[in-house]
């Protein structure tokens, strides 16, 4: 590089399990011999510190640490370079410090969880005579302003220094390099702010040290290697110069500075320095021009479809959803026709329509179809600067199939399956206005209306979203607005549709869609030419399944609540002993997106992309298996990232009270006097007529009674969300990768949920410490113990996690909260109950007389009216989980 980095300490990367597919191989294979020899080669190419790191889901972190570090100690040539143990898990990193040999590095503590625990994990590495990484961290947050960075980093060195007694020169800032080159406005100046916090903090807080990872830099332009490899050295020399003197760097990513082609180096120069406004741009363009041409690539894909015309290659893009060429290709088409316009009406829409076709022929399936979308997208965005342009002299139109107003309703989070809705529309040639989430119904009514809309598209998960779209119905049949209006989302079903909303509109049409997919052939039919004949049927198809409901429902036997009572389940309480929690009081954990990995329930990923069938089966599926194992290596790929670059920060609570079943109720204790109620959790009675004399279940038949102390368990977890990510994968336009970002923050929280339950049964509670179940035993529940969770089967009443999140503080425990619907935010997050009872199992508590509603409404101290509110659409429409659980 230049001059200035001899004094530049290089970390050596490679020997991590996180970033190095290959070393991860070699260790969880137990080929350390090889391991070794990945470390020697990294001092050999010039590392003169090894950043080590297990944090590996699958992998007993402490073991491999330990083994590795004691194996090195005996390795003259890997021993002289000093180790860098990386971790985010304390046990990790004491296990390496305990074994390293020589002087080590602990990468890393920060002040996020606050001082004291910074201040512990500083005295213990203090204790080792081992130097610090601190992260520029807060109990607010990452820093990401030059101020930010250097007050953090400031207050930590103010800490180590005066309180702890840290030799200065033990202590190592990195403060924080993140993406430049986002497309968002507020990153432009990430670069600047860590050159500049770097100047300040070498300045003023003496003998310090100041590193950084470097292959956040460039994020955005990951799989373009030689615009990656000139960001890296442009930061680095400018970062040197300010006082840099450490990194993480890939020695194969860098390029020798005076020998960027200067072409390049300005423009990249540009963007780190954020030297102009359109810098981001102009290197976007430039981009794709150095990409690797010489490079092949490395399952050497057929490429002779390059030498296609230009249409064809379009229509082969779309098809294949390849979005490398996109844009040449479509310059290309551009400028053989008179206008934009022409390129999207022709060839693009062309691909389009074979997408189109292909997927309606079940010939492509939906993940497929979101990467043709995304490569449309990305056409059509590079040619609307063109269109604005002549706008002014232009007098024709795109011709569009229609246009779809797109919501999440009030009170409701949930947007994958909307999301989804959207593509898949818009691939078929219709505008879509997406309104986002928690959308109210002025704002889509007026914007259907502002818009000129052809149809309206209301999305919602949980139950309350129902009686949501009964109202937004309501105030279009009140308004006369007659836009035809789709249903879709989780709980969303045909019953509901036919008995509460197609009820309050007749001026149009209302179809329940179950399937993305299903979307485009209802939308062409209520916009076609025999619209009002669809309408018509639309109509009658809901009044029979009206009729149908109504008949079976009559013919359905319940008993009052009394009767249902009688049969309650219950359990000879004087011969079993609830087991005696371990640890009461609330606990607080904060796993790592590694460490809930292989908690993945994966079935349900694929049901998200309408692949459905059973995991790990579905890979082998004649039909399916190769979109499958497509998506499913593009998901492992995005988890790894999430996991390397911390793009999630998940968290979890759980709590053990002392409780007892009183009624159908369960009564939190305020301690174990067991004599004054904390709070309580209301249950429902099954009232459904059955044979053999089988009981009538309420969630707290599992509970003891009063007389026998027992515990109930509540938790809370959350994946946590990123808008950055949303944010850049939104200026990429890419709808698929942002779609699979979401799906999996989704997996995340229901594995972050398998996981604590797992940690509750063994440690918390304790009462299975010895249990050890694999994955596939865990999703089946082979365990001892329910979470039965709020809005599900057994308990459907959603304002019961009302109570739940005060007992936990789950806002700031967890940093969930719930909307006035109750719906959980961040959207990703899962909360519930703990019962340890062997025998207790998920029900349905299906439809429930007026007696009990009555009764209920008494107990939660809510009208009548309020109660039927509250379960009138779920108990009688929600279709039934129970099974499945
Ligand atoms: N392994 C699946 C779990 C899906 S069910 C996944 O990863 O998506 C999710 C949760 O719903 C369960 O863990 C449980 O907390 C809750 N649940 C399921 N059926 C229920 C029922 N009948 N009553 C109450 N909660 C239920």
């Amino acid at each position: 590089m230049t001059q200035s980095t001899a004094l530049f300490v290089n970390v050596g990367e490679r020997t991590n399990v996180t970033g190095s597919a290959r070393f991860r191989k070699l260790i969880t294979e137990g080929d350390y011999a090889e391991a070794i020899s990945v470390a020697r080669q990294q001092v050999e190419n010039g590392a003169q510190i090894i950043d080590v790191n297990m944090d590996e889901g699958l992998l007993d972190s402490v073991a491999a640490m330990t083994t590795f570090l004691r194996l090195i100690a005996g390795e003259p040539d890997v021993a002289r370079v000093p180790i860098m143990i990386d971790s985010s898990k304390w046990e990790v990193i004491e296990a390496g410090l305990k074994n390293v040999q020589g002087k080590a590095i602990v990468n890393s503590i920060s002040l996020k969880e606050g001082e004291a625990p910074f201040l512990e994990q500083a005295q213990a590495c203090l204790s080792y005579g081992a130097a610090v990484v601190v992260m520029a961290f807060d109990e607010t947050g990452q820093a990401e302003t030059a101020d930010r960075k250097v007050e953090i980093c400031t207050r930590a060195y103010d800490i180590l220094v005066n309180r702890v007694g840290f030799p200065p020169e033990d202590i190592i800032f990195d403060p924080n390099i993140f993406a430049v080159a986002t497309g968002i406005e507020e990153h432009d100046d990430y670069a600047v702010a860590f050159i500049e916090a770097t100047r300040r903090i070498r300045e003023t807080l003496p003998g310090c040290h100041v590193s950084g990872g470097l292959s956040n830099i460039s994020f955005s332009f990951r799989g373009n290697e030689p615009v990656r490899r000139a960001m890296h050295s442009v930061f680095l020399y400018h970062a040197i110069k300010a006082g840099m003197d450490m990194g993480i760097v890939n020695a194969g990513q860098l390029d020798i500075y005076d020998e960027i082609e200067p072409g390049l180096r300005e423009l990249v120069e540009d963007v780190i320095l954020n030297r102009r406004a359109d810098a981001t741009e102009r290197l976007l363009e430039a981009a794709e021009s150095y990409r690797d041409k010489g490079q092949a690539a490395k399952a050497a894909p057929d490429l002779s479809w390059r030498d296609e015309p230009v249409n064809k290659r379009l229509t082969h893009a779309l098809v294949h959803g390849i979005n490398t060429w996109i844009v040449e290709d479509t310059e290309e088409a551009r400028q053989q026709v008179d206008r934009p316009l022409h390129v999207i009406e022709g060839p693009l829409m062309d691909g389009m329509n074979v997408v189109g076709d292909l997927f309606g022929e079940g010939k492509m399936f939906l993940p497929q179809v979101v990467k043709s979308a995304r490569v449309m997208k990305q056409a059509v965005a590079h040619l609307i600067p063109f269109m604005e342009e002549e706008k002014a002299s232009a007098g024709e139109t795109r011709t569009s199939a229609g246009k779809v107003v797109l919501a999440t309703v009030k009170g409701d989070v949930h947007d994958i399956g909307k999301n989804i809705v959207g593509v898949v529309m818009q691939c078929n040639g219709y505008d879509v206005v997406d309104l986002g989430v928690m959308v109210p119904s002025e704002t889509i009514l007026k914007t259907a209306l502002d818009e000129q809309a052809d149809i309206i598209g209301l999305s919602g998960l949980i139950t309350p979203s129902l009686d949501e779209m009964v109202f937004v119905a309501s105030e279009m049949q009140r308004q006369a607005i007659d836009i035809p209006l789709l249903i879709g989302g989780a709980t969303t079903s045909p019953a509901h549709t036919a008995v509460k909303i197609d009820p309050v509109i007749d001026i149009a049409p209302v179809v329940h869609v179950l399937d993305a997919s299903r979307a485009v052939g209802v939308a062409s039919k209520l916009l076609g030419e025999q619209r009002a004949t669809y309408a018509a049927e639309v109509k009658d198809d809901l009044r029979r399944i009206r009729e149908r409901r109504l008949a079976a429902r009559q013919s359905k036997a319940r008993l009052s609540l009394d009767k249902a009572r009688e049969k309650a389940w219950d359990d000879d309480w004087s011969d079993y002993v609830p087991p005696v929690p371990k640890q009461l009081g609330r606990q607080v954990f904060t796993p790592s997106v590694a460490e809930l990995i292989p908690f993945i329930d994966w079935t349900p990923f694929f049901f998200t992309w309408e692949l459905k069938g059973t995991y790990p089966a579905i890979l082998d599926d004649p039909k399916r298996g190769e979109v499958a194992r497509s998506l499913f290596a593009d998901a492992k790929a995005m988890l790894q990232q999430m996991a390397d670059e911390n793009w999630l920060s998940p968290k979890a609570v759980c709590e053990l009270w002392p409780a007892n079943r009183v009624g159908d109720d369960a009564v939190v204790w305020q301690d174990e006097h067991r004599s004054r109620e904390r709070a309580r959790f209301f249950g429902l009675r099954q009232q459904m007529a059955k044979d053999n004399d089988r009981a009538h279940l309420s969630q707290f038949d599992f509970l003891a009674p009063e007389g026998t102390p027992d515990w109930l368990g509540g938790f809370a977890v959350t994946a946590g969300d990123n808008p950055e990510v949303i944010a850049r994968f939104e200026a990429e336009t890419d709808d698929y990768n942002g779609i699979l970002f979401k799906a999996l923050s989704d997996r995340l929280a229901e594995a972050a949920a398998e996981w604590l339950h797992q940690t509750v049964r063994r440690d918390v509670w304790g009462y299975a410490p010895e249990e050890a179940f694999t994955n596939l035993e865990l999703i089946a529940e082979a365990y001892d113990g329910i979470r039965p969770a709020a809005g599900y089967p057994s308990q459907p009443d959603h304002s019961e996690k009302r109570t739940l999140f005060a007992l936990l503080d789950a806002p700031h425990t967890a940093g969930i909260s719930l909307t006035n619907s109750f719906a959980m935010t961040p959207a990703s997050s899962v909360s519930g109950l703990y019962l340890s009872h062997p025998d207790s199992s998920y029900f349905a508590v299906g439809r429930i007389l007026r007696d009990q509603v009555a009764d209920y409404a008494a107990r939660k101290g809510w009208t009548v009216e309020e109660a039927e509110r509250a379960l009138g659409p779920i108990l009688d429409y929600v279709p039934s989980l129970a099974q499945s659980a």
